[in-house]
This record gives structure tokens, C-alpha cells and sequence, in this order.
């Protein structure tokens, strides 16, 4: 029999015992955390993640849940060097390893290279997905090279009328040459 593994509540145990996988794309308005980090509030934009989970054995021989999570999601933040909006890609690839209790996971979390959370009947994917999504968001988010400052020339219909006011040179130089004489 399949078993139906839910995200919002997922069984950690039984996901990796039977080495199952998941995944989904929901829309990134639907993680309110990472919503609100958003230059202006977005509909179109979507997370894509998917997990799959693993039992191998400890030292001791015992049975050890881990997840291998990724998700991805690109959020339209304000460039810090030049203040117009860039796309920032979030990029998630990691394992996660699940102990018993909180006590456990405080104590080993500091040590292991992966993250240790606690175990769960119904455990909280999107959670994660979220805070490993927000916690990949750049401390000063900006383009690798700024774009020009706009320059709407092409498409913008009052620029040969913006250019014929500039003041002729000529008539500049006119003007100069009279101001001297005065
Ligand atoms: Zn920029």
C-alpha cells in the first residue's frame, strides 16, 4: 500500500522509513513570512520544493530519520546599490536529520554539520520550507551589475519632444557672446 504523505503534517518516521518523496509548488503569497518580504505583494510568483526522506543507521545501530529538503523561489526585493527592484533567487538543498526530543536536538544541532530537528507525528514541512526559504534571503540583496538608470527613449513617445526643448548650442553660444558684450 502507498502511503499519502501530507506536507503540512508529515509522519517523519514512517516518510523516511519508506523512503518516500514529495513535492509541490504553491504560490508564494500562500507563505505569509516570505510574502511580506516582497518589494510589493505578488500573486504570480510560486515555491517549488521537494523532500524526500531516508532511514539510516546510527552508531548504536538504531534507526536515524533524515530529510533531504530543496526548495526554490525568486522574490523581487529592492537593490541595495542602486534601489530598483532585483529578482533575488532563494536556493534550499539540505539534509536534515530528526531525533527523539528538543533536548536532544538542542545539544547536537551545535555540532552537526546538518540541521537536527525533532521528530514528529505531524510535522510541519511548509514551516520549514519557509524559514530555510527566509533564512537564504541576502543581508543587502543587490544586482551582480546595476542596471543603467531607465533610459525609455525607444518606447517613450515624448522624448523627441523633450529633445527638441533642449536649447540649441548655438543659441546658447549667441546668448554667452551678448551677456560678454554687456
Ligand atoms: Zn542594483
Amino acid at each position: 500500500m502507498t502511503r499519502e504523505f501530507v506536507p503540512g503534517r508529515l509522519d517523519v518516521n514512517g516518510f523516511a522509513e519508506a523512503g518516500a518523496s514529495i513535492s509541490g509548488s504553491e504560490f508564494v503569497r500562500s507563505y505569509r513570512r516570505l510574502h511580506a518580504e516582497l518589494l510589493e505583494p505578488r500573486d504570480d510568483l510560486a515555491v517549488q520544493w521537494a523532500a524526500t526522506g531516508e532511514r539510516r543507521s546510527s552508531a548504536d545501530g538504531s534507526a536515524v530519520p533524515w530529510v533531504h529538503l530543496t526548495a526554490r523561489a525568486l522574490v523581487p526585493m529592492v537593490c541595495q546599490r542602486c534601489l530598483a527592484e532585483v529578482d533575488v533567487g532563494l536556493d534550499v538543498d539540505r539534509w536534515f536529520r530528526f531525533v527523539s526530543d528538543e533536548t536532544i536536538a538542542a545539544a547536537e544541532d551545535e555540532e552537526a554539520e546538518e540541521d537536527v530537528l525533532v521528530a514528529s507525528r505531524d510535522f510541519d514541512l511548509h514551516g520549514l520550507i519557509e524559514d530555510e526559504l527566509l533564512m537564504e534571503i541576502p543581508v543587502t540583496p543587490r544586482h551582480e551589475v546595476c542596471p543603467e538608470p531607465a533610459r525609455l527613449s525607444a518606447i517613450d513617445p515624448d522624448f523627441d519632444a523633450a529633445e527638441g526643448e533642449k536649447p540649441n548650442p548655438f543659441a546658447v553660444l549667441k546668448q554667452l557672446k551678448s551677456d560678454e558684450g554687456k
